[in-house]
């Protein structure tokens, strides 16, 4: 089978820990829009947190968000988070030198 034969209206079935996210319709809080600027991002993320610490499915998806190097704010991880524990993203994770050169300082 080639690229182009393979089906791509066949998505992967859903994990089944993402029906009891306590995250459903606060998209806004997990992923960041455009342009946002430090000080807004880390107030997103202490609320993205604050809903993952609530949540009964936390473990599953930090390993799912590890496993599959997600963007966005998952299992109470950051980007940056996940990049530290060994999890990059697989695209370049903005603001991660300034972030560590900040920690180091
Ligand atoms: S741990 Fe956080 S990101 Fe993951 S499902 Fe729960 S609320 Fe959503």
């Amino acid at each position: 089978m080639t690229a182009l034969e393979v089906d791509a209206t066949e998505a992967p079935p859903r994990p089944w820990w993402m029906e009891r996210a306590e995250c459903r319709g606060k998209s806004e809080l997990f992923f960041p829009p455009p342009g946002e600027r430090p000080a807004a991002r880390e107030n997103r993320e202490n609320r993205a947190r604050a809903v993952c610490l609530a949540c009964d499915v936390l473990s599953s998806c930090q390993d799912f968000a590890r496993t599959q190097r997600e963007l966005g704010f998952w299992g109470g991880e950051s980007e940056i988070e996940r990049a530290e524990a060994g999890f990059a993203p697989t695209t370049p994770v903005i603001g991660l030198r300034r972030h560590r050169s900040t920690r180091t300082a």
